[in-house]
């Protein structure tokens, strides 16, 4: 199923169907299997873990029918392959030994787990590095690593498996799964990705449909993905402060790693809040197609202040307002749009800052 010779590549396991599927309140029926089982063929993964299929009738039919359909990926089902249960608790030597008995009896695929997210990433990497390197036989398998989030350790300690020799990855989509969760996809590729020049691996996703699949597992499981999550989360992209604003504005590399279209965003989110800049606020006003006239912009900067402070966030349609409140050309400034003394000395700061 593999090709085990193509030392550059890393493998893709997704198991977002059984590991994360499995985590309570993540339930998703055979229809809902079948549509995330699309999505992960388009978005490339290499393998597709359906399920637990001994586990429930339900969910036996539901890894059955995504075996009939899918054809772009393995898909495979839990008990296919060698794993042994807490890996990384185990006696190093004892671990060395199964390994080896279990590639004489023929297993290409050896698949190590830190079932409890116990492990440190030197510590994880190390056991990875000790069995490829004691197993004999082991120039005969992939190594697979499988690792939990429970210390928030899961994508550093699949990073460091992979330095150490390993080259699947077992990962679910936002990162779901038993307690605190797998390895998230969308951070061991868009690793792999943005820092290929270091590491020197590539693997077969489309990045640019991970946005996709992430809101649909969302969507389908019933559970938002956190704001600030990495990559998939609504913050991943969105800039707020003043400095940052004004530097995306120049060039998105000064604070963004890695492009929003690259993951199948299709731009950064300029967000307007009591923190953003001059920079930002004029270049919100011309994505709506509207420009100040000469001698406005200070009041109508102002004007914006006062909103900003009552608000989370200032929108398009806020943004109108300000704007004609600026243009309707009465004469008569309303309390909001009279700069004061305090709006000045706050501005004047704020322009100190944050640019
Ligand atoms: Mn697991």
């Amino acid at each position: 199923m593999t090709k085990e010779s193509d030392v550059d590549r890393v493998y893709i396991f997704d198991t977002t169907l059984r590991d994360g599927e499995q985590s309570p309140g993540f339930h998703l029926d055979a229809n809902s299997k079948l549509k995330i089982a699309r999505q992960l063929e388009k978005l490339g993964v290499d393998v597709i873990e359906a399920g637990f299929p001994i586990s429930s009738p339900g969910d036996f039919q539901a890894c059955r029918q995504i075996a009939r359909e899918i054809h772009g990926a393995t898909v495979t089902a839990l008990n296919v392959q060698y794993s042994p249960e807490d890996a990384s608790r185990a006696d190093i030597d004892y671990l060395v030994e199964t390994v080896e008995t279990m590639i004489a009896a023929g297993a290409n695929v050896i698949n190590l787990p830190d079932t409890t997210g116990y492990s440190l990433p030197l510590e994880f990497g190390e056991m990875v590095r000790r069995v490829i390197t004691d197993a004999r036989g082991s120039e005969k398998a992939l190594f697979s690593v499988h690792c939990h989030n429970d210390l928030g350790l899961a994508t550093a300690n699949s990073l460091s498996a992979i330095a150490a020799g390993a080259r699947r990855v077992e990962c679910t989509i936002n990162g779901i799964g038993e307690r605190a969760g797998n390895t998230s996809l969308e951070e061991i590729v868009m690793l792999l990705r943005v820092r290929q020049a270091q590491l020197g691996l590539e693997c077969g996703i489309d990045t640019t449909q991970i946005t996709s699949t992430s809101r649909l597992v969302a969507e389908l499981t019933g559970n938002p993905v956190q704001p600030n999550k990495a990559v998939v989360g609504a913050n991943a992209f969105a800039h707020a402060s003043g400095i940052h604003q004004d530097g995306i504005l120049k060039d998105r590399l000064n604070y963004e790693i890695m492009k929003p279209e690259d993951v199948g965003l299709d731009d950064s989110r300029i967000v307007l809040t009591a923190r953003s800049g001059r920079h930002a606020f004029h270049y919100r006003l011309s994505l709506l197609g509207i420009k100040l006239a000469d001698g406005k912009s200070e009041a109508a900067w102002q004007r914006f202040l006062q909103l900003a402070d009552t608000k989370r966030e200032v929108n398009d349609d806020d943004l109108r307002k300000i704007a004609d409140g600026e243009s309707n050309g009465n004469g008569h400034a309303t309390a909001v749009d009279a700069p004061n003394e305090h709006n000045h000395v706050a501005d004047t700061l704020r322009h100190m800052i944050f640019g």
